[in-house]
This record gives structure tokens, sequence and C-alpha cells, in this order.
């Protein structure tokens, strides 16, 4: 990357850093450079209260603490097998490792309420939990939005979940949320985040990508789960995909119209995909 591209992709106004940026200087020591040329003495303190929102002082204490962050997210990645994201390994370091942040603050300004329960990930389904996954949407919605870039949302509920729970029991049913945690693990790409929403429902979050490459997966994560033998019994799933455009432009929006997606998808029979094509 030459030194005047990386110089258009870093907004020097802006007083807080994108994750997107952090995660650059991360990974290419060009793109560091030209942050602490731009940042001297500030970078690593400009870093720490861009991804905790918390006030960070002494630039060298911050610099150690992004080094300890850099290193258990590295361990992350390499417990779970993929990339966890520098959100949520630094919100995993501060809240569970050193148990610095009493209610951790992140990122946005209305974040003050938010409180990081003990663990991210779901154990049963092996999938993000709800609360780092609200984070994360509202984050890329205002990514979305600010790099004009297409932004995709599967929202998912089971079909009949109650019917399999009352006739296999609830041992069965976890082990039907387990199954399902894996064929959606196992569809997503890299840059995608697939959490549980609620009980049985499930919701993956997709940057750069159009609705219809959306619905594309949607429908081979439908297909595949369908095709899961439980022996005695199959599941299927009903389905909402909504992108970001015009007249959806927040993390709520957002949400809501693949909810709203979802109920049709529910209310049309079942086992199928709707999705917000027409707004778009
Ligand atoms: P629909 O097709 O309309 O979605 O019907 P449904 O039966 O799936 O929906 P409903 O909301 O009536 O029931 C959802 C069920 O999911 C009820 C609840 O007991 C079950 N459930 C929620 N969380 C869990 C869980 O962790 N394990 C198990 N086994 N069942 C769960
Ligand atoms: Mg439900
Ligand atoms: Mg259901």
């Amino acid at each position: 990357m030459k030194i005047q591209h990386i110089e258009d992709i870093i907004n020097m106004q802006d007083e807080v850093l994108e994750i997107s940026e952090i995660e650059k200087m991360i990974y290419d020591n060009k793109v560091l450079k030209v942050y602490e040329t731009k940042y001297t003495n500030k970078l690593y303190c400009l870093v720490m209260k861009s991804l905790t929102h918390e006030v960070y002082n002494e630039e060298n204490i911050a610099k150690e603490t992004f080094e300890r962050i850099i290193s258990h997210l590295e361990e992350l990645n390499n417990i779970l097998g993929r990339d966890v994201g520098l959100l949520v390994a630094t919100l995993d370091y501060l809240q569970n490792i050193i148990k610095t942040l009493d209610e951790p603050k992140i990122i946005e300004e209305d974040k003050s309420d938010v409180l990081l329960e003990s663990s991210t990930i779901d154990e049963l389904t092996t999938l993000y939990l709800r609360d780092i996954f609200d984070i994360t949407v509202k984050k890329r919605v205002d990514e979305s939005n600010r790099t004009k870039s297409p932004l995709s949302l599967i929202m998912m509920d089971i079909d009949d979940f109650k019917i399999i729970n009352d006739t296999y029991g609830h041992q069965r049913g976890d082990f039907v949320l387990k199954e399902i945690g894996e064929v959606i693990n196992l569809s997503i790409r890299e840059m995608d985040m697939a959490a549980r929403y609620g009980g049985e429902e499930f919701a993956i979050l997709m940057p750069n990508t159009e609705l219809n490459t959306a619905i594309e997966i949607a429908e081979r994560i439908r297909t595949s789960i369908k095709n899961i033998d439980f022996i005695d019994f199959n599941v299927s799933v009903s389905i909402g995909v909504s992108r970001t455009d015009n007249s959806i432009s927040s993390d709520r929006d957002l949400i809501e119209s693949a909810d709203f997606c979802l109920y049709q998808a529910k209310n049309k029979g079942k086992d199928r995909v709707e999705s917000n094509e027409k707004n778009v």
C-alpha cells in the first residue's frame, strides 16, 4: 500500500479512530508508521480511547495495555479458530481478564448502560451473545453510512420449535440449537458475525454485502439446516434479510426490517427466506 493511499484512508480530523483503522494499524506496519507520525506521543491514548471511550492520559500505559489486548486477540483467535475481532478481544480483556471496567463503555455515545456479561460467546451454540452483537450492529451501521457500503442482516427463527421440545424433550431441543450453531458458523465468511439473538433466534451481520448475496447465504443456511438428519425428525427455519439503504440507516431500522421480513416468512408458511428487496 502506498503511503499516499494510506493517508487517504485515515480520517485525520476525527479524534476517535474507527475499529477498522486500528485493525489496519495492527496488520500493516506502514499504516502504523503513518499513524505514529501523525499522532506522536498520543497515538495509543487515542487508540484506547477509541476502543473503550475511557480517557487514557499516559501514553506508555495505553501502549502496554493495547499490546496486551493484541496478544489476547491472538490467543482468542487460536482458541476459537477464527478471527473474533479487535472489539471483542478488547472487551473480553478489560472485562474478564484484568477486570478494569466495572461498566465497560463501548465505543458509541449511547453505550453507557451497556453491561458486558461474563462472556461474549454463547456456550451451547458457540455463536456470539446478543449484547456484543447489538454493539457491533450499531458500529457497522455507522460505518456503512459513512463509507456508503452495503450492510446486510439475516434474522432467523426455528419453525415450530416448541413442538420439537414438547415431542422429543428439551435436551433434544438443545442439541438442535447446537447443530444449527455449527451450520451457521460453517456457512458464514470471516467478515460476518453470527449471534444467538434469542432462545431459538439467530442473527448474522454481513458487512460489505449486497442483499442478493445475503439472500443466497440465507438460502444456503436454510437448506443446510433442513438437511440435518436428527434421526426421527427434521427442522426448518424462517429467515428475514434486510440491507442498509436510504430508508434504513440506523441499527434499529436494520433489525426491524429483518424482523419484519422474518414475520412475513412465518406468515407465508415458514421454511422460507423473505427480504426487503423491494425497498432497495
Ligand atoms: P414458530 O414457528 O412460530 O417460531 O413457532 P415456535 O414453536 O418455534 O415458537 P414459540 O415462540 O412458540 O416457541 C419457541 C420455543 O423455543 C419455546 C421455548 O421453550 C424454546 N426455547 C427457547 N430457548 C430454548 C433453549 O435454550 N433450549 C430449548 N430446548 N428450547 C428453547
Ligand atoms: Mg421465536
Ligand atoms: Mg420459532
